[in-house]
């Protein structure tokens, strides 16, 4: 087995993974910020008739995006159910994925420079190593193409919300979706994706206002964040 999974999130993500498609299911946030997240990458990348990579892609909700898009989509994750759910809705749409149950850093071995785009989104907070995450992603894109992550920032604003939020006074998580300890700071995101030869690009905050139940995307990076990259 790949050393860079954490076989208790597999077994969380494989536990949920029915409820994948449900819109106001566990996976609510998923499917609400999408769309944001889908034209933040289609602005930066031209998705139409691009080769794209989404790692830790789950049950698909933004790999199938991006390929309804025009991208030609592989979509990988280690978790075989949610991968499972991603191909039976395929079959509901008619859209065109390729998922594999295949880890980053073996795919990098497999197909190096090989894709327009890479993206890894709400994964990095899940995985024991997140550097070796994302220097593979660097070695799957090819030089000039694009890398995105999106994760959630560390500090008392985020474990407030993503946390305590999100998880025990709103529910709109499970309890024990997030752990504070795998947070990451968008300095810390930036220094990993430097060192595996990336140039960052762009910063931008996710926020959801609680009040309004309005999500966007904006300066404020205090909790989620998306950071998007070029291979040089
Ligand atoms: N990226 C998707 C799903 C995020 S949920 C989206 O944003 O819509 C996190 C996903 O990461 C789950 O599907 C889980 O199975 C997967 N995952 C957890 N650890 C992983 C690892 N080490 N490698 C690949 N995928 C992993």
């Amino acid at each position: 087995m790949n050393p860079n999974v954490d076989p208790a999130e597999i077994a969380k993500f494989s536990e949920l993974a029915h409820h994948w498609w449900n819109p106001s299911g566990d996976f609510k946030p998923l499917h609400d910020i999408n769309p944001l997240r889908l034209d933040y990458i289609d602005t930066r990348v031209g998705l139409n008739g691009k080769s794209v990579l989404d790692v830790g892609c789950g049950g698909g909700i933004l790999a199938e995006s991006m390929a309804v898009r025009g991208a030609a989509v592989t979509g990988i994750d280690l978790a075989e159910k949610p991968l499972m759910v991603a191909r039976l809705h395929l079959a509901e749409t008619g859209n065109q994925v390729d998922y594999r149950n295949v880890a980053a850093e073996d795919l990098a071995r497999e197909l190096p420079q090989h894709f327009d785009a890479v993206t890894c989104m709400e994964l990095l907070e899940h995985v024991p190593d997140p550097a070796s995450t994302i220097s593979a992603c660097a070695a799957l894109a090819k030089s000039g193409g694009q890398v995105f992550f999106s994760t959630i920032n560390r500090n008392l604003k985020a474990y407030l919300f993503a946390v305590v939020g999100a998880e025990y006074v709103l529910r709109m998580l499970p309890r024990g979706t997030h752990d504070y300890a795998k947070f990451i700071k968008p300095s810390e995101l930036a220094a990993l994706c430097r060192r595996a030869g990336l140039e960052v690009r762009n910063v931008t905050g996710m926020t959801y206002n609680p009040l309004t139940k309005i999500y966007a995307l904006g300066a404020d990076t205090g909790v989620n964040y998306i950071l998007h990259c070029v291979k040089v």
